[in-house]
């Protein structure tokens, strides 16, 4: 081919917009390595692209309609460009499916979470049929397609792995079981080999990804978590080992043994969502444990790793949630003292079990003030851990260049981010340098490098 027929035709680009979990972020990069292995570009500017994917989130609030909003945009651009693709995907399209279509007809297609290893089949048969494809539904683990050479990653650091798809939790407040369908898990043995392959080209950090990542088990020898953990911690060239989102009732003894086992590879970080510090709200979420549970079990993970940062997810103005109960909840905040913490206002979402339980809502100012008054004791205690590392000396992972000139920042294995002058030159990146802490911030530290 001569060069000039090389440069006579633009390569076709694509957009593609997340929302959401990590989940739907590793979504994204096995969709534009589908792409990308047919010679289809990313572009950052939609205006330029011929196939725009949105991958939407469906956890909170008016989730549908604002998907369908931003689909509402993206159709405009039809009008300059015909040809162009739109692809509505994620959890907000697979709760959708055929009703995307009906209300937007010239949508070219819908793909469920389950289904992201069949972009390239479904534009194909977008094309030849010319008509909109419905891909939902939620095909076994071994019918799904977890090629690692089509996924694109956005570094060459740190790399996720999918381990378990869809959750069989029954939480009455969330609708992942709805759109991600029953648990699926890889083989133990296609998880070592995709982290082997990660390690062989240089990634140094990996994460676990599953929506209760702890309730894995190896379809073929029924091996837990705790086996994997260990298997994968031993692997050689690993430096970090993470895994979210873990459920509490599910952590076993087995798998806290293995955070003290792996000190040097497994990080001192655990994301542990608890919703609720009341035992009367835990038990309309229907999450199965009592907050007593829960303190055990991060006292026991304190114990085998006292160097450990906690994070958590909480959910203020569950319908029924009194003064009290918010007050257990602030409660277990300052009892727990957690390194970050991720709130959220409950919404009611369709098709899940607690707007059927009649509780009486909670008004929304009462649910706003709660929200707030929460943020601000756990800004208080981040402000007072981050300030406490001051003088103290961190392995971090050099990943990024910094927002301030001369600048770069990382993550020290308990995840925090730190912010540190290079001095004459430049870290290289994917490095693990040491960092002094100087300044204790909100939500960061600040540093500079040591010897
Ligand atoms: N599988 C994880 C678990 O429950 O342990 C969490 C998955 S969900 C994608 C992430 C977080 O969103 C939840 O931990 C919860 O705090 C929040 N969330 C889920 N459903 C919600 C709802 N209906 N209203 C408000 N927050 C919600």
């Amino acid at each position: 081919m001569t060069a000039a027929a090389l440069t006579s035709r633009p390569p076709r680009r694509f957009y593609i917009e997340t929302w959401g979990c990590q989940m739907n972020e590793l979504d994204s990069q096995r969709m534009s390595g589908q792409l990308m292995q047919q010679g289809i570009l990313p572009t950052r500017e939609v205006a330029e692209a011929d196939i725009i994917l949105l991958n939407s989130c469906s956890v909170r609030e008016k989730a549908a309609q604002k998907a369908y909003s931003r689909i509402g945009e993206y159709r405009l651009l039809k009008r300059e460009k015909p040809d162009l693709l739109i692809g509505f995907c994620g959890c907000v399209a697979q709760q959708e499916g055929e009703k995307a279509v009906a209300r937007v007809p010239d949508l070219d297609f819908v793909i469920g979470p389950a289904r992201v290893g069949e972009l390239q089949s479904v534009i194909a048969e977008r094309r030849a049929t010319r008509k909109p494809v419905i891909a939902t539904g939620f095909p076994d683990a071994a019918a799904r397609n977890y090629d690692m050479d089509l996924l694109a990653r956005d570094g060459v650091f740190k790399g996720m792995v999918t381990i378990i798809e869809g959750c069989n939790k029954k939480c009455t407040f969330c609708i992942v079981p709805s759109t991600r369908g029953p648990e699926q898990s890889r083989p133990m043995a296609h998880v070592l080999a995709e982290v082997r392959h990660l390690l062989n080209y240089g990634f140094v950090e990996i994460e676990l990804l599953g929506q209760t990542v702890n309730h894995w088990r190896d379809p073929e020898t029924g091996a837990d978590f705790a086996v994997l953990l260990d298997a994968v911690a031993r692997l050689p060239g690993l430096r970090r080992l993470r895994f979210v989102t873990s459920y509490p009732r599910d952590f076993s003894p087995a798998m806290v043994e293995q955070f003290a086992r792996h000190a040097e590879v497994i990080s001192p970080y655990l994301h542990l969502p608890v919703q609720s510090g009341s035992n009367r709200i835990l038990k309309w979420m229907g999450r199965g444990y009592e907050i007593e549970l829960y303190y055990d079990l991060i006292a026991r993970l304190r114990q085998a790793r006292p160097d450990i940062a906690l994070s958590t997810d909480l959910i203020v103005g569950f319908p029924g949630e009194t003064d009290e109960d918010f007050q257990a909840t602030l409660e277990l905040v300052r009892n727990i003292r957690f390194g970050s913490l991720f709130a959220f206002k409950y919404s009611p979402r369709p098709g899940t079990a607690a707007p059927r339980l009649k509780l009486d809502p909670v008004p929304e100012a009462v649910a706003d003030a709660r929200l707030q008054e929460l943020f601000q004791v756990q800004n208080d205690i981040q402000l007072e851990i981050n300030r406490a590392l001051v003088g103290q000396t961190f392995e971090v992972m050099v990943t990024h260049w910094g927002r301030d000139k001369g600048t770069q920042t990382g993550r020290t294995a308990c995840h925090r981010l730190v912010h540190f002058p290079y001095g004459e030159a430049p870290v290289e990146m994917g490095s693990i340098k040491r960092v002094q802490v100087e300044q204790g911030l909100h939500h960061s530290l600040r540093g500079r490098l040591v010897a």
